[in-house]
């Protein structure tokens, strides 16, 4: 889908409608003969995958009569990203927003929401799921003390799945179509895999119905989860267990969210990855890719190139020329610029011939 030449009426109307762009220099270095394709959902308004499931959430509610302006107050338990979208949102509709955030989150995330107007509740982390401070409970607790508090909660509402159902997975779908027609490289004409990393799951669930429905039933779907968390299946990919202590943040969970659906057919396979190969894979995307991407992004292109590599199926897939592999890039590396990670990340590696040129050269002044 071409970027419309169009004024929009809000920022929400300005969702969505991400680029998908070739990985070409990551692809050779992985010895790939197959596309590998990103699809960068930093662009969008708020910067990230999640401005689709708010604004989605948002519009339903209100045709539903469950949100009324002037009167309700939007509380949502997320890991930032959902936040800054109904953030966004509630500045444009006349929404009060009270985020729950576990602490983990990064401060970026936060400044942003309170930038927007709304409020942000921080809650501890390593709880147990059953806790009564999780980010989850409080924000429960919120919703019974505020007049007019709703949780439109992307963790069982289905319009966050079919928020992808409509935008995501078509957008990818018209794009390989359309650029198979008038792109010189090799191309199946469809979609053949997509890689997304697992939150709430709805990306997953959402752009798998999309794919699957009708476009290419034979889509190979592979979810990306986090070590430390239990989403995975089968279930034995999970252990040992040691706690959700990644870094990664946005991705991951102790218990199945109704979003990520387990109906057989719709997600293919899991692999998992850790800090460990998410960040080195970030790095790829920066310095091959020119890509200002978040950590998660490295746990999506970790997972596909795992796949690719440690898989049958996966090899017979990079080896063939012109099949298309899709890989989500959630959100923007500026998520996440004050983190320890980001420092050690952006000063990381061997110090090239120029760096070391203009270290001799400004001493010289
Ligand atoms: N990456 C980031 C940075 C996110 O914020 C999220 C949303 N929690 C995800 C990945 C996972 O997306 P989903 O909730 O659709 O599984």
């Amino acid at each position: 889908m071409a970027y419309p030449a169009t004024i929009f009426d809000t920022a929400l109307d300005a969702i969505g409608q991400t680029p998908l762009i070739r990985l070409d220099r990551i692809a050779q270095d992985a010895g790939l003969k197959c596309n590998l394709l990103g699809k960068l959902e930093a662009t969008s308004p708020g910067g990230s995958v999640k401005d689709r499931v708010a604004k989605r959430m948002i519009e339903i509610a209100e045709e539903e009569g469950r949100l009324v302006p002037g009167k309700s107050v939007l509380i949502e338990p997320t890991s930032g990203n959902t936040g800054v979208g109904l953030a966004m949102a509630g500045a444009i509709k006349g929404y009060p927003v009270v985020v729950v955030l576990p602490q983990k989150m990064s401060i970026e995330k936060e400044t942003a929401m309170r930038a927007l107007g709304a409020e942000v509740v921080r809650t501890p982390i390593g709880l147990s799921p059953d806790s009564q401070l999780t980010h989850i409970a409080i924000a429960e607790r919120l919703r019974r003390d505020i007049p007019g508090g709703v949780i439109l909660d992307q963790y069982t509402n289905v319009n966050n799945p079919l928020a992808h159902e409509l935008t995501t997975g078509p957008e990818i779908i018209d794009a390989v179509i359309a650029s198979s027609k008038t792109s010189s490289r090799p191309s199946s004409g469809k979609v053949d895999v997509f890689v997304g990393p697992a939150g709430t799951g709805g990306t997953l669930t959402g752009v798998a119905h999309a794919l699957k429905k009708v476009h290419n039933p034979a889509a190979v779907v592979v979810a990306v989860d986090v070590k430390g968390s239990l989403l995975a299946l089968p279930e034995s990919l999970n252990t040992p267990y040691a706690g959700m202590t990644y870094l990664i943040e946005g991705v991951g969970y102790d218990e199945t969210p109704a979003t990520l659906t387990r109906e057989p057919g719709w997600i293919d396979t899991w692999v998992k990855t850790g800090d460990d190969d998410a960040f080195p894979a970030l790095t790829q995307l920066l310095r091959r890719e020119g890509l200002l991407v978040g950590g998660s992004s490295g746990s999506s292109l970790a997972g596909a190139l795992q796949w690719l590599r440690d898989t049958e199926e996966g090899r017979a897939v990079a080896g063939r020329e012109g099949a298309n592999v899709v890989v989500l890039l959630p959100d923007g590396l500026r998520n996440y610029i004050a983190k320890d990670w980001f420092r050690d990340l952006a000063t990381a590696g061997e110090r090239t011939a120029v760096a070391q040129q203009l270290s001799d050269s400004l001493k010289a002044y």
